[in-house]
């Protein structure tokens, strides 16, 4: 499960910290040299590790800290707390459209998740009382179009499609038929490609202009560490991101980019993907989430 290495070594670290009663600045800095070592070990970012460290530290060196009863209690709190900040400290809820239909894009490189975020985000939706529809734009993988097919059908949700027609077409076209049949959301899955490149960025704006979302978000792959916050980045600077769902949390152990990549990009991670199954994504909660880190 994801953070388990993560949760573990924190757990030591805060069992003697705990066990210490009184501390000293010394035993605060040795304490926050495991916890930044669990960290990189958990893959996250760098920089990321570095001001977090830093901030723990500054707050944790004060006097009130150390002159407290529970000194140790109050580091760990400090951790907890700025965990949970570092992943957004709120719930961001997905932004509707105050005349709907409220279009959603979903972005990402192939095998992120997309197609299977997009039955599940609609199906989760549907539950919430939405009347969704989704857009099949993924033309370059013929199978996507038809995985979606399939997905709306198991949750008898319609889907939108536009045989030899091209993305931009298809998802104007598909908006239309959304107003024309009263959905009020629209979920558009749209092309990725096997690596960030200029023929992807340009059609995603190109859609991005001609249907104007409400919501534009990057579906990533918690798997590839590191590399899931570089590809975040590179799509926040060329569409401007509303956010970010991270999928298949539940196969990394490490969960870095579920650490770094809200302060990277400042992108608030909107859904986990926790599953292959269509009932596997949640709402992403920071605080949540910092718990489960802690153990
Ligand atoms: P796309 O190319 O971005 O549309 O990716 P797909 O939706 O086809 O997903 C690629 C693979 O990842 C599929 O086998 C999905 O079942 C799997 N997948 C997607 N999300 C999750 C998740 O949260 N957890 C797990 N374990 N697998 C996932």
């Amino acid at each position: 499960m994801v953070f388990e290495n993560l949760s573990n070594k924190l757990q030591d670290t805060f069992k003697r910290l705990r066990g210490m009663g009184k501390l000293s600045e010394k035993n605060i800095e040795e304490s926050l040299r495991e916890v930044r070592l669990a960290l990189l070990e958990a893959d996250v970012n760098f920089k990321v590790v570095k001001d977090f460290i830093a901030t723990v530290k500054e707050r944790s060196i004060g006097q009130e800290v150390l002159n407290s009863l529970t000194p140790g209690q109050q580091v760990i709190k400090i951790v907890y707390e700025e965990l949970t900040k570092l992943m957004g400290e709120h719930e961001a809820p997905l932004k509707l459209a105050d005349r709907p239909p409220t279009i959603v894009m979903l972005v990402g490189l192939q095998g992120a998740g997309k197609t299977s975020t997009a039955g599940k985000m609609a199906g989760l939706l549907k539950k919430q009382g939405r009347r969704p529809l989704l857009i099949a734009a993924d033309i370059y993988r013929p199978a996507a179009i038809k995985q979606l097919q399939v997905l709306g059908g198991q949750l008898d949700i319609p889907v939108f499609s536009l045989e030899g027609a091209d993305p931009v077409k298809i998802a104007r076209q598909g908006v239309e038929y959304a107003i024309a049949y009263q959905r009020d959301l629209v979920i558009i899955d749209t092309a990725g490609r096997l690596h960030v490149n200029e023929e992807l960025m340009n059609e995603l704006k190109e859609i991005q202009a001609r249907v104007n979302p409400h919501e534009i978000l990057l579906v990533i792959d918690a798997m590839t560490g590191q590399d899931a916050v570089n590809v975040a980045n590179s799509f926040q600077e060329t569409l401007g991101l509303t956010g970010v769902i991270l999928t298949k949390l539940d196969s990394d152990t490490r969960g870095g980019a579920a650490l770094s990549v809200r302060a990277v990009t400042k992108a608030p991670i909107k859904y986990v993907g926790l599953g292959e199954k269509m009932e596997n994504l949640e709402v992403f909660h920071p605080s949540r989430m910092a718990s489960r880190v802690l153990g």
